[in-house]
């Protein structure tokens, strides 16, 4: 390349004479005209947009830009936190019968299996009670 020649005047060597970014260009851009296939598998219907024909696995919608990638990492971090508060009741809960069935067990004299069975019995007497107070307060609450 002679000194002083610009980008315009150097031969494109690439297949039919593109350059590789252009190529992407012309083949990300998707005409809204385009009517796709609706029995093609790998094309979704855009959940924010509702337009049809987003390729499956795509991170952005070529009509809205609605953001996959955004939605499936928010999907991930709730399915994380739902089931990190699950395995926080369920370890509260049995902190809280254990403490019970020690309880028990030493206040009437019985074994600590024992006194863990009557535990459990407890907490499901109070677990029902409590839904049964609940739904009974909402009626309440409504009727008024
Ligand atoms: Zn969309």
């Amino acid at each position: 390349m002679k000194e002083g020649q610009n980008n315009y005047n150097q031969t494109v060597s690439g297949e039919n004479n593109q350059v590789a970014g252009r190529d992407i260009i012309i083949q990300t851009n998707l005409e809204p005209d385009d009517k796709p296939s609706p029995d093609n598998p790998n094309l979704i219907r855009c959940p924010a947009c509702h337009r049809f024909g987003v390729f499956r696995g795509a991170e952005l919608c070529p009509y809205c830009n609605y953001s996959f990638l955004e939605a499936r990492r928010a999907e991930q971090e709730k399915a994380k936190l739902k089931a990190h508060q699950r395995m926080s009741v369920l370890s509260l809960l049995a902190v809280v019968v254990f403490s019970i069935a020690v309880t028990i067990a030493d206040k009437f004299g019985v074994g600590l299996l024992k006194g863990l069975g009557w535990a459990i019995l407890v907490v499901f007497v109070l677990y029902f009670a409590g839904l049964w107070c609940w739904a009974w307060l909402n009626a309440w609450l409504k009727c008024r």
